[in-house]
């Protein structure tokens, strides 16, 4: 299969969205291919998301497009993503900042990005195993954070890890469907935008969904 010409035309199709040409053209260069199993793998430009393990899945393109260009990324940024799965948005987000802190709960995820990211050669990206407060406080403040997994809420805690000035941009609803929310802490107050309609699996933890009220990994 013919991956470049299949991530060219993914590119031409998300350019009537998406107007970042930097992102566009940092998801022009990353190879989706090596972050979905190899089952999935010639589904991989397709404009959907797909399974990876552990009832996980990779973001669709667009999406991990629209949440990039909405974190208004200039080179400079450190950022905190919640939620490292498959590694492919770190790549995307490494590809466009300084550094890149990601945090993950499912020890094998975050050791398979691990290592597809330090294949790859991303030496600006630090994958960490999720505790028990929600993001990675350890290295706020953060510019911008990313969150790609649902709460019922913007959860506190994360909303602390960020600079004043700085966006987060989660996914927020019901366990089912959610809108795609845009945080800007300004000091003293929150600004919100709505970005959309979308649908990511479960933010699992304090102050998001409680792993004791559902059968969850
Ligand atoms: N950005 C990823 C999306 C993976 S799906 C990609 O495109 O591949 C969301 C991920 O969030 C899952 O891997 C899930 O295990 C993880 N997750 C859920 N709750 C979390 C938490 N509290 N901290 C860190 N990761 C979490």
């Amino acid at each position: 299969m013919d991956f470049k010409r299949a991530r060219a035309q993914l590119i031409e199709h998300l350019r009537t969205e998406i107007k970042d040409e930097r992102v566009l053209a940092t998801m022009a260069s990353v190879p989706r291919e090596l972050f979905v199993t190899p089952e999935q793998r010639h589904l991989a430009y397709e404009d959907r998301p797909l399974p990876i393990t552990y009832e996980q899945t990779i973001s669709q393109p667009f999406i991990v497009a629209l949440m990039t260009q909405e974190l208004e990324l200039h080179g400079k940024e450190k950022v905190l993503e919640i939620g490292t799965g498959s590694g492919y948005q770190t790549a995307i987000l490494a590809e466009l900042v300084q550094s890149v802190v990601t945090v993950e709960r499912l020890e094998p995820l975050a050791k398979a990005a691990k290592k597809i990211l330090a294949e790859l050669g991303y030496q600006n990206v630090s994958v960490h195993l999720a505790g028990e407060i929600l993001g990675w406080p350890e290295g706020a403040p953060y510019d911008a954070i990313i969150a790609t997994a649902a709460a019922p809420a913007v959860p506190a805690d994360l909303l602390a890890q960020l600079a004043i000035g700085g966006s987060i941009v989660i996914p927020v609803g019901s366990l089912h469907q959610q809108e795609l929310c845009k945080f800007t802490r300004r000091k003293g107050k929150t600004h919100v935008a709505y970005l959309g309609g979308c649908r990511f699996v479960a933010l699992i933890g304090k102050g998001a969904w409680e792993k004791e009220k559902r059968k969850l990994f």
